[in-house]
């Protein structure tokens, strides 16, 4: 493709892209397809014959678009509001059309530098001092592996340049609570800690925060065992019922015992760019690592997750790699992206961030966060001012947890009965929610802030909520497919 031939083509998918954005209320939230009907729309063997732009914007908009779940629908309250600014998508396409190769500041100065730019402007908007560096990873998943692995380092005093885990004699603890993301679980597996050594720190029942003296008591019984604390993870919003673990309690202990802790706020770390949010996470300046997510809440085209530390020098001696040829005149002067994390070559993400804060702006941005916590105040009200209807945790953020309790349903019959009013409403496209459990039960996780939703479509969605319940709940005769 030729510069010229991409200019047209390009229009021709922007002009599409714009008109999808602004059409996007007519089509269903879900998709209403069925596993592997995309996958049939497509030849088996690679194409033979190169076909046209305009040809596969056809077929982007009829075998495409039908097997996307739109969650940019103003009626979308699954998992996590993410993912929307178009002023950002401008970015990400410069990115990509820069072509820009990162695997050394070298490689690309400017990525570097306007990556340093961004996560230093990220760090004051969200109230972070100036101890702390850095950087950007595709993933809130990566930058926990990445402090995991940092932790493992300091509480072993660099083992991976003797035997490795294999030579330990001691086992290293991770702390964390079942409330934690199962990414938490996935990197202290990863990492090599093994399932033994994962506790799982007891929770206060209401909120669900993890129990500071809790973590006191099992962090002095290691020890007294024989075992090495090695770090804790602390969730600032926890995605299934917005906990926030108390950081300021939890930091108190790990930094008299020189445990690494990581806060993760991929969630909630949005939240943060309000001042009046920040109580939410007080103590953070006394952890080691924090990671939050601009393409959640905040609306960053994915993959953008920030990972700040406080000592870099230390990552960097467990990260860098320094083979000749990536070896540069001006290594002492420059930031070496490559040894703040796993990959070598990285993609130029700090435009699309740059792109979003200088376009949408910060104080648009806080307006739409102030409005999203006012209509989940607002739903929440609703729902514990109507009879037979609950909310089942404390509302920290967005994410408003409710179930239909009418009387005389209980157990079995209540997950079967919140199971059917979910699917039904799910299946049918008009909105769409996340089912999800608490302590063994089913509930519905009804989370705000898709940049298009009002409070227009939070009542329109309430309405909704109650005509399907109570009709179910009124005619048991009706079989639904609870399959989500
Ligand atoms: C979404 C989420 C994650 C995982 O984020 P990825 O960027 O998809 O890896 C981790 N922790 C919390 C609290 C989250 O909400």
């Amino acid at each position: 493709m030729t510069p010229e031939e991409f200019r047209q083509a390009g229009h021709a998918l922007i002009d599409w892209i714009a008109d999808y954005r602004d059409n996007l209320e007519q089509r269903p939230v879900r998709a209403q397809i069925k596993p592997g009907e995309i996958r049939a729309g497509f030849p088996r063997q690679a194409p033979e014959k190169a076909t046209t732009a305009a040809q596969l914007l056809h077929d982007l908009e009829h075998k495409i678009v039908p097997g996307i779940t739109q969650v940019q629908h103003p009626m979308h309250f699954g998992w996590f509001p993410s993912n929307a600014s178009l002023a950002s998508a401008l970015g990400d396409i410069a990115s990509a059309g820069l072509g820009t190769l990162g695997i050394s500041w070298e490689s690309c100065p400017a990525a570097t530098e306007l990556e340093e730019v961004v996560c230093g402007w990220l760090r004051q908007l969200t109230g972070l001092s100036g101890e702390w560096q850095g950087c950007i990873q595709d993933t809130a998943s990566t930058s926990c592996l990445t402090s995991l692995l940092l932790a493992r380092e300091r509480a072993s005093d660099f083992s991976q340049n003797r035997g490795g885990l294999q030579g330990q004699q001691q086992a290293m603890i991770v702390y964390t609570t079942e409330e934690a993301h199962s990414s938490v679980v996935k990197a202290a597996l990863l990492a090599g800690f093994g399932d033994h050594n994962l506790r799982r720190v007891e929770m206060a029942p209401d909120t669900r925060a993890m129990r500071a003296a809790s973590l006191a008591q099992l962090v002095a019984d290691d020890i007294e065992a024989g075992f090495m604390p090695a770090a804790v993870v602390a969730s600032a919003g926890s995605t299934g019922v917005t906990a926030f673990d108390p950081v300021a309690d939890i930091a108190a202990i790990t930094t008299q015992h020189g445990i690494w802790l990581h806060v993760d706020a991929a969630m909630a770390g949005s939240a943060m760019l309000l001042p009046e949010c920040r109580h939410l996470w007080d103590g953070v300046e006394a952890a080691d690592s924090i990671s939050w997510n601009p393409h959640k809440w905040m609306g960053t085209i994915l993959d953008c997750s920030l990972f700040y530390v406080r000592d870099v020098q230390h990552m960097v001696r467990v990260m860098s790699t320094n083979p000749s040829y990536l070896r540069s005149s001006v290594d002492d002067e420059v930031r070496q992206y490559r040894d703040w994390g796993i990959p070598l070559g990285r993609r130029f993400r700090a435009l699309k961030l740059w792109y979003h804060l200088g376009i949408d702006g910060i104080d648009s941005i806080r307006a739409r966060l102030r409005r999203d916590l006012e209509n989940a105040r607002w739903f929440a009200d609703q729902v514990a001012a109507t009879p037979d209807w609950c909310v089942l945790t404390p509302v920290a953020l967005q994410t408003i947890c409710i179930r239909h309790q009418p009387a005389g349903l209980e157990g079995e019959a209540l997950d079967r009965h919140t199971l059917a009013w979910v699917s039904d409403i799910n299946q049918s496209g008009v909105a769409f929610m996340s089912p999800s459990t608490l302590d063994g039960r089913w509930m519905v996780r009804v989370s705000i802030g898709v940049e298009a939703t009002t409070r227009e479509h939070v009542e329109a969605l309430w309405k909704i909520i109650r005509q399907r319940a109570q009709s179910i709940a009124t005619n048991s005769e009706i079989e639904y497919d609870i399959g989500i």
